[in-house]
């Protein structure tokens, strides 16, 4: 494993992986879920967790300029000392790192309001195979010259280039948040319900699902509730309220209970949320963990089909996620039966391409989804996404095996 601390030492090594014709693996804090970060072709692994300086924030021109091994939580807190804010939140925000989140293009529960990591970045660095130094982007928050090759890093998982250097654009920090959970005597009722809030002209930071399963592993105390959703409210103080007191004007009908929240409860509230990976490891040893989205309007087909598909199956699945932007986190739980969870993975992939859906939302491809591209990315896509790689990466060293 190589650890750089600069732009020149991760340009000096893969000028030596090209010359010496070695895989390079780039990783962040590797809490990819696809395996992306791993070495699976074998190679030298180029962890960036000590390029980790904040080197600029600028609240003038509301930007922020970070080496990738910054972690998104220390750059949120960072900022929230200088009133600003960078919305894009991943559950692991308190370990994953800058460069793998614009490297996977992460999302999290405020992607409903505030869009995904690609809505925040401006410029890169980035060394490309061979060890040339490429600055793409600008710091201006607009910028159409030519081809947009800094979106094109961005989700490219290590296999394009590696970054080094992100401008991010910021905003300024909500004066008020507020959080409402909601839980309900069903999963179909508790999707019914947040379509009613969010057609009435709200629109949440957050709009979270959990499902039954998910809520048995999470010990979530409530007994009665079969879906569980969790609001967040930002903004202004006034408009925070009022849109907190029309949701639940709104929930009121559907909930079985309403938990407003502020502070140090809602921020339980959230940790529950946060938690629910590593808590499902109790309904199974192993899981096929997928982050399908949908558009919002299938979601209840989609899930009332996801149980009937479980249910014949004899498996267990857990649904929870950021369902107000219609993507929701499918796991497929099991200890010995591989073979039967496979062909059940398969059918639900099979029913988001059905339903007009998109087979990752969030977590991209990296191994676990390989097989599936072309399912969903028809041949030209394929062949020129395959031909966007050469370019780059003429000798293939660079993250191989990975997403193509
Ligand atoms: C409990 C848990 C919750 C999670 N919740 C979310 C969530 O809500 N939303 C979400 O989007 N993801 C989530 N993830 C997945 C993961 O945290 C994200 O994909 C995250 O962006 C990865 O960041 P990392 O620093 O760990 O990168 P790594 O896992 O180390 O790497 C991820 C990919 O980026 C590449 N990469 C890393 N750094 C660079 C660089 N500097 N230059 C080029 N390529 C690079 C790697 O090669 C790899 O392909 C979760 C994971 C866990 C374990």
């Amino acid at each position: 494993m190589a650890l750089p601390r600069t732009t020149e030492e991760v340009s000096r090594i893969l000028a030596l992986s090209y010359e010496e014709e070695f895989p390079v693996i780039p990783r962040g804090a590797g809490t990819a879920t696809t395996g992306a970060p791993l070495a699976s072709e074998g190679g030298l692994v180029l962890a960036l967790p000590l390029m980790n300086r904040i080197l600029e924030i600028n609240s003038e021109d509301l930007v922020a300029v970070v080496e990738p091994g910054v972690v998104n939580g220390r750059l949120r807190e960072a900022l929230a000392q200088r009133g600003l804010f960078y919305p894009p939140d991943p559950a692991s925000f308190r370990f994953s790192t800058i460069g793998g989140n614009v490297a996977t293009c992460a999302g999290g529960p405020r992607g409903l309001k505030y869009g995904v990591t690609r809505d925040y970045v401006l410029a890169l660095e980035a060394v490309l195979p061979g060890g040339e130094i490429l600055p793409l982007g600008t710091r201006t928050l607009k910028g159409v010259m030519g081809y947009d090759l800094t979106r094109l890093l961005v989700g490219s998982e290590g296999t394009l280039a590696v970054i080094t250097r992100i401008t991010l654009k910021v905003l300024p920090l909500p004066p008020a948040r507020a959080t409402l959970a909601a839980g309900f005597a069903s999963e179909a009722r508790a999707l019914s319900a947040m379509q009613e809030v969010l057609l009435s002209g709200i629109l949440p930071a957050a709009a979270e699902f959990m499902d039954e399963v998910t809520l048995s592993a999470t010990g979530f105390p409530e007994r009665e509730v079969r879906g569980l959703l969790l609001f967040e409210f930002d903004g202004p103080e006034s408009a925070v309220a009022e849109e907190l007191e029309r949701a639940e004007e709104k929930l009121r009908s559907w909930a079985v209970f309403l938990k407003k929240a502020e502070g140090s409860e809602a921020e339980n509230l959230w940790e529950i949320r946060r938690g629910i990976s590593p808590a499902l490891k109790k309904l199974g040893a192993r899981r096929f963990a997928d982050d399908v989205v949908l558009p919002r309007s299938r979601l209840p087909v989609f899930l009332e089909r996801v149980k009937e598909l479980s249910a014949r199956e004899g498996l267990t699945v857990a649904c929870f996620g950021h369902a107000g932007d219609g993507n929701l986190h499918v796991n497929i739980l099991f200890n010995d039966e591989e073979e039967k969870a496979l062909l059940l993975r398969e059918k639900i992939l099979e029913l988001v391409l059905e339903l007009s859906g998109t087979l990752s939302g969030e977590h991209g491809v990296g191994l676990t989804k390989k097989a599936y591209l072309p399912a969903e990315v028809p041949p030209r896509g394929l062949s020129l996404m395959r031909a966007v790689k050469h370019l780059f990466d003429p000798k293939g060293l660079l993250n191989p095996g990975k997403v193509l």
